[in-house]
């Protein structure tokens, strides 16, 4: 038997079989430890990532879309219920199937590696050996500690180190990994990193500007500040390229 497979049965057999009680399966949450809770907590308001990789299962991908969006549905359905809401009402029905899908093929569709775009590099036949810098890419991402929305802009820069990629692949690689749930520093290394293999050049830059909607619309409520994180790489850590790099930003 596969370590997880008594989790997935577990998952799919309830409320298929059981009482449609809205509490079925919410009973045994209450039992984690005090302090590790608190500890998550402060981990979560602090919005502090722990790995450059974004935390999955083993077994992320073994249950298929459909299923995902099947078992998401019954469990949103399950949450409006318990927040009181009334799901017969023509209004909010078809709710928990559009958030289902939404979170699966749009929103969170950068967590499966079938939807990584793919990036096929160029020989640089025109031989373009500057800088590129495409700004101002626009993204929407979802804060893995309050899923709310992330929206914000990326910059992303690199020198050819010999080969070149289209343009809109930049769009898509920046896409790819801000559909997911997320912190920003995280985001940022995620796509440098993968700029980086994709381009063969460790001359690589993103900057990435953008509004926590967690931080605005609960919590502190700060709706003017902006977090700004960046990811230097060879040639951007020198002082004159990073200088020429940011110049380009303001125009
Ligand atoms: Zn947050």
């Amino acid at each position: 038997m596969k370590p997880n497979e008594t989790l997935w049965s577990s998952l799919l057999n309830e409320g298929h079989n059981g009482s449609n009680h809205p509490m079925n399966g919410f009973q045994g949450g209450g039992q984690d430890h005090q302090g590790k809770h608190g500890q998550a907590d402060e981990l979560g308001e602090a919005h502090v990532a722990t790995s450059v990789d974004t935390p999955l299962r083993p077994d992320a991908f073994e249950l298929d879309d459909d299923t995902k969006i099947e078992l998401i549905e019954d469990r949103f359905k399950q949450i409006m219920e318990i927040l009181g809401l009334d799901l017969s009402d023509d209004s909010l029905s078809g709710t928990p199937r559009r958030v289902a899908k939404m979170y699966v093929k749009e929103i969170f569709s950068g967590l499966d590696p079938k939807n990584k775009p793919a990036v096929r590099s160029f020989e640089n036949s025109y031989g373009y050996d500057q800088m590129l810098v495409e700004k101002d890419i626009t993204f929407y991402s979802q804060c893995e500690h309050h899923f709310v929305p992330i929206i914000g802009f990326a910059h992303v820069a690199y020198i050819s180190s010999g080969r070149v990629v289209g343009l809109s692949k930049l769009n898509r690689i920046v896409q790819y990994y801000a559909r997911r749930p997320q912190v920003q520093e995280r985001m940022t290394r995620q796509i440098a990193e993968e700029l980086k293999k994709s381009l063969n050049t460790e001359d690589v830059a993103v900057v990435m500007v953008a509004d926590h909607l967690c931080v605005a619309s609960r919590g502190i409520q700060d709706t003017n500040s902006k977090t700004i994180t960046a990811a230097y790489n060879g040639k951007f850590l020198e002082e004159k390229t990073k200088t020429e790099f940011l110049k380009y930003l303001e125009l």
